[in-house]
């Protein structure tokens, strides 16, 4: 181990003084204290932010939902009012990571974890994530897992977040508070692709906080899932994932909001999918024609070429999932 400083905060503005002074925030741990461990990241200070007032759920003026930063994965997923609006959110929670993290996870944390790609966590890799201008060593090397959507040269890794998948989908919006005061960035532009500055991952100024994510109001009824394809069924990352969203009246989509997870360096909005949807009846046809285009654009790896079928798969299915409830 290495030496570091930490200081718990009493409130907001001793973390933020912490924060603009270069201090790194903690809540749940569950992502850092492992990164930490296997020295691939070496903060000089801690800022542990768990004591902070972000633990609340609740329903805004508009009727979306403002869920705290803080509030741990497993109590969002079972949270009455999420269940009963998104339960897309409810359910990529669920499929994530173990029950004892989804006990330590917050909701601040899980949207700024870091990839899993292997090589970005063997410090005897060359990775430009980890050490700016030393190569990529997953391009040349088992690239199974990663991305086939919105990478560069210089990174090919994915978001490993469920919830942020529907995050996106539901073009959810991220809640800031920094020492230049209050703002609000959409979903989709808050996570960042790598480009060719790969370390840069949000869109987050120095010392600011994520004190919620907020989910518009949709209109009722919003049927809604979340679709995870992986090696194994418990304790693992996306190979593929769909959330999808639809609001169907009068026997006609009227709404529809789909993403997809594991085959992009951020989560990957389908707005091609949607425009295929809106205005159409439901049926196996629709679904099917729909799904075709989720993996437009795709450049696939040496070794992931099979996610382009298997994301088009993933996607009519949870289509056909969400789209045939009552
Ligand atoms: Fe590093 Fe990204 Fe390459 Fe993985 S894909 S080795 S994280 S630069």
């Amino acid at each position: 181990m290495y030496p570091f400083t930490y200081t718990k905060a009493s409130d907001t503005r001793q973390a933020l003084n912490a924060g603009r002074r270069g201090g790194r925030y903690i809540a749940g741990g569950t992502t850092l204290v492992d990164l930490m461990r296997e020295t691939v990241e070496r903060p000089e200070a801690l800022v542990d932010i768990s004591g902070l007032p972000l633990r609340e759920v609740t329903v805004t003026e508009r009727g979306g939902l403002r869920i705290g930063a803080l509030v741990s994965m497993a109590e969002t997923a079972a949270n009455a009012k999420v269940q009963a609006t998104y339960p897309v959110i409810s359910q990529a929670l669920e499929l994530s990571a173990s029950a004892q993290l989804r006990n330590m996870a917050t909701i601040g944390g899980n949207i700024m974890q870091r990839t899993r790609c292997t090589y970005f966590r063997d410090v005897s890799a060359a990775c430009n994530k980890r050490e700016p201008g030393s190569g990529c060593a997953a391009r040349e090397g088992f690239n199974r897992t990663h991305a086939i959507l919105g990478a560069s040269e210089d990174c090919v890794a994915t978001h490993p977040s469920d919830v942020a998948v529907a995050f996106a989908a539901l073009e959810a919006t991220v809640q800031l508070l920094g020492p230049d005061g209050r703002r609000s960035i959409p979903f989709a532009d808050f996570l960042l692709k790598p480009g060719s500055t790969p370390t840069r991952e949000q869109a987050l100024r120095k010392g600011e906080l994520i004190t919620a994510v907020e989910v518009p109001a949709y209109p009722r009824p919003l049927q809604s899932g979340y679709l995870k394809v992986r090696d194994r069924q418990s304790y693992e990352f996306a190979l593929t994932s769909a959330a999808v969203a639809l609001h169907i009246r009068g026997g006609v989509i009227r709404e529809a909001k789909v993403a997809a997870g594991g085959v992009g360096t951020v989560p990957w909005k389908l707005p091609a999918v949607e425009r295929a949807l809106l205005g159409e009846r439901p049926s196996d046809r629709l679904w099917a024609r729909a799904a075709d285009s989720a993996a437009d654009g795709a450049r696939p790896l040496t070794h992931n070429r099979f996610k382009i079928e298997l994301l088009k798969r993933t996607v009519e299915r949870q289509l056909r999932v969400v789209g045939g409830l009552k």
